[in-house]
């Protein structure tokens, strides 16, 4: 099958790391898509047979997704993507509750960032919880934050930028005692962590997004618990059992029930050989590179994720010459990129300015092989060799205030070449 391409495009070869960013739809997951872009293409809200056969697929898929969470297919609300499940999260928790106070982290995705401050502009309460250093939350300040006119307490799961974890089950207990709902924005877990107790858990609401698990992009989940009063975000027909209306993106949500099955069968895998892929890319850099600095702990982290610190450079260029050897990752968030900004989660952490603009995200997954790990340990060295000796940030050059633009540039060529050399050789 061709994809169509503009005139002079073609696919780069990619050795993709960057598996938080977004994820490969898996070609079962694909396959299980076709038939509703094709033949199966009746709205499921049809009364008649052509319909209602699509209806039954749904449900099949949403049964597959609730597996996922150990919950009622009934819990289960498809949305667009993972930022409507938490944006629809917090406004349904703050309109049932009638109360005016959110409290949340330092650290969230701009999904809950940028909408607790357009509550702020309505008259909204928000306190937003710092982090220590090394990324966790204190339990005592998620209590201390909660107030009488608290409505809604949402803490994501595991952080997008460094992976490291939040107890969330404990922090819904603690909510749940003071009467307070609590939400988690889950985007990154799914195939990285069990979320099969989600239901036994207090958790009331949960976000999750169809293509960090192998689904496409466009399709997300907002489970909400038994008895979690639910008011539309997205205001139409009664679809979604009058929760969200809007016909349903059939094809995206089969899809993702597909991959909510996938993502159970392979959770030993990313746990396991994924794992083992994340922690040998971490010790080889950590061996051949002084000055480098792993944010959060590894055993408070997604077994697929590395942010690191290759202090005295900055992240962008370490990602253009990766991009120009073939290799996807990132520095911050995909939806923040571009942004001149150090990233809040990295301040949040304590890190300096300049230290957080040198640090670059690395994400695993079920498609990466040791062949990509090796490849990738063999380029990163020699180009962070070659980006300090010509930095203004190194220590060589930092206290030279008669930097030379010109000596650097020249430099960098030859840098550039014996780079090349090394990595062709
Ligand atoms: N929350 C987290 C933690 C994420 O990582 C992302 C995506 O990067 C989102 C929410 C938003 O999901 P979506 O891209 O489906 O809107």
């Amino acid at each position: 099958m061709h994809a169509p391409r503009h005139e002079n495009e073609s696919r780069p070869e990619v050795i993709y790391l960057d598996n938080n960013a977004t994820t490969r739809v898996a070609p079962e997951v694909f396959e299980a898509m076709v038939p509703f872009l094709t033949e199966y293409y009746g709205n499921p809200s049809s009364a008649y047979r052509f319909g209602k056969l699509v209806e039954g697929h749904l449900k099949e898929a949403r049964e597959k997704v609730a597996a996922l969470l150990g919950c009622t297919p009934k819990e289960i609300i498809f949305t667009s993507c993972g930022t409507e499940s938490d944006n629809m999260a917090i406004w349904s928790a703050l309109q049932t509750s009638g109360k005016k106070h959110v409290v949340t982290t330092q650290v969230e995705h701009s999904a809950i960032m940028n909408q607790t401050e357009q509550l702020e502009r309505m008259g909204f309460g928000v306190t937003r919880l710092p982090v220590q250093a090394d990324g966790t939350l204190s339990l005592s300040e998620v209590e201390n934050a909660i107030r009488d006119d608290t409505g809604v307490v949402s803490i994501m799961w595991a952080n997008n930028e460094t992976g490291v974890l939040f107890p969330v089950e404990e922090i819904a207990s603690l909510c749940k005692k003071k009467g307070v709902l609590f939400h988690t924005d889950a985007v990154q877990t799914p195939g990285k962590i069990d979320l099969s107790h989600v239901a036994k858990s207090d958790i009331d609401l949960l976000s999750l997004s169809g293509h960090k698990l192998h689904a496409p992009k466009g399709v997300g989940v907002l489970y909400a618990k038994r008895r979690t009063k639910i008011v539309p975000y997205v205001i139409g027909g009664g679809q979604e059992r009058g929760k969200r209306g809007g016909t349903e993106n059939v094809a995206s949500i089969i899809g993702l029930g597909r991959a909510a099955e996938l993502s159970l069968e392979r959770l030993a895998d990313e746990q396991g050989r994924v794992r083992v892929l994340r922690d040998r890319f971490e010790d080889a850099l950590l061996e051949r590179l002084p000055d480098l600095y792993i944010n959060g702990k590894r055993d408070q982290r997604l077994p697929n994720t590395s942010n690191i610190a290759f202090d005295f450079v900055e992240a962008e260029a370490i990602l253009l010459d990766l991009d120009l050897l073939g290799i996807c990752c990132s520095s911050g968030s995909a939806c923040t990129t571009g942004s001149l900004d150090p990233s809040h989660v990295l301040v949040a952490m304590g890190l300096t300015p300049a230290r957080a603009r040198g640090c670059v995200r690395f994400s695993f997954g079920h498609y990466n092989s040791e062949a990509h790990i090796d490849y990738a340990l063999k380029v990163i060295p020699p180009i962070i060799e070659k980006r300090r000796a010509m930095s203004p940030l190194s220590p060589e050059h930092r206290d030279n205030f008669a930097y030379n633009v010109e000596a650097a540039r020249e430099k960098e060529e030859k840098l550039m070449a014996q780079t090349m050399a090394a990595i062709n050789e």
